[in-house]
């Protein structure tokens, strides 16, 4: 694989109950990433400009938890993060709780390379990027009706899918756990637990990049950070393991140090890429109670999408330009 994308962790689309326009909106959102991040590398692009354009398109797509299309916090507003890491030399730039940037990852992108920092959050952030030339937009641009409903639905008495960081259940639910079943729901339930985007790809200088966007969780509290901006937990890469972009239980997902466990282990275990992702995302991330999944890639094109969650939208491109999307339960099962 020379780029792999992931468009969230969740409850599982399930073959036959989910409505062809649903499969063929994420399969081609998935698709028109990977075509966007694969121009540029066959262009003798770098990485970290193929995954900033891939989770561009995935960010302007409103299928997914990114830029159009973001969850609402619990008043109702958009609050969004992003994060992007370079392996060449371990250079990373994030932002975080920006509500007027229209792309957060080219946001995230000029923080690592024209700032000393490496995390802006809120304003200063949202002003930073606008400063940079960056398309600002006004928070009605996010708005989706399915995102609206998935608010009012976690508002109601009793409700999973609470996103406030003190929830337990609704942590669980807002990724879609295992906690809200699977017999029975509609295709519009499972889709609204899906859409952190992210990308990993590799370039023809062998150097690895990673990034991770994200509305966050639905009916989050207001100034709540998930692990999609966290260096280290939602996305991390370095040249000589891997690089690895998050989904899941933000706060699990922190706690665990999630993607820089994926390299850790590959440094100083020896493991291989897909070996290390397993035992962080089935083993240590799901002991502390966080489902979800990481995509993971190294130099040599090696990749695995372990997932703890029901699903995970992904899907990935080959040296050779095959594009393959994964959507269904059945074309990658939960490992466990
Ligand atoms: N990890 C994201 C967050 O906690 C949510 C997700 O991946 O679905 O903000």
């Amino acid at each position: 694989m020379v780029l792999a994308v992931h468009g969230g962790a969740g409850t599982a689309l399930v073959r036959g109950e989910t409505d062809p326009r649903t499969e063929r909106a994420y399969r081609e959102g998935l698709a028109a990433a990977l075509r966007a991040g694969g121009d540029v590398l066959r262009r003798g692009g770098g990485s970290v400009a193929a995954v900033e354009a891939a989770v561009r398109v995935l960010e302007d797509d409103e299928m997914f938890n990114a830029g159009r299309g973001a969850v609402f916090t619990e008043d109702a507003g958009h609050e969004l993060d992003a994060s992007v890491m370079r392996g060449s030399d371990l250079a990373a730039g994030a932002v975080a709780g920006v509500r007027n940037v229209r792309n957060p990852v080219s946001a995230a992108r000029l923080v690592m390379e024209r700032t000393r920092h490496v995390l802006l959050a809120g304003e200063g952030a949202d002003d930073f990027a606008a400063r940079n030339g960056l398309p600002t937009v006004t928070q009605d641009y996010y708005w989706t009706q399915k995102r609206w409903d998935a608010l009012l639905e976690a508002k109601k008495p009793g409700a999973r899918g609470g996103g406030s960081a003190a929830g337990g259940e609704g942590k669980a639910a807002a990724v879609g756990g295992k906690a809200a079943g699977r017999g029975g729901r509609s295709a519009g339930r499972d889709e609204q637990a899906m859409g952190t985007v992210g990308a990993v790809a590799v370039d023809r200088a062998r150097d690895l990049a990673a990034a991770t966007s994200t509305g966050g969780l639905t009916n989050k509290m207001v100034g709540r950070v998930g692990d999609s901006p966290v260096i280290g937990a939602g996305t991390y890469a370095r040249n000589d393991t891997a690089a690895v972009s998050a989904t899941g239980q933000g706060e699990v997902f922190i706690r665990g140090a999630a993607a820089v466990t994926v390299s850790h282990l590959m440094e100083f275990r020896g493991l291989d890429v897909a070996s290390a992702a397993y035992e962080v995302v089935v083993r240590r991330l799901a002991a502390l109670g966080g489902l979800g999944g990481v995509i993971a890639l190294d130099r040599d094109g090696v990749f695995d999408a372990p997932h703890s969650s029901e699903g995970m939208l992904h899907g990935y491109l080959t040296r050779d330009g095959e594009i393959v999307t994964k959507v269904f339960r059945d074309e990658s099962p939960p490992d466990q």
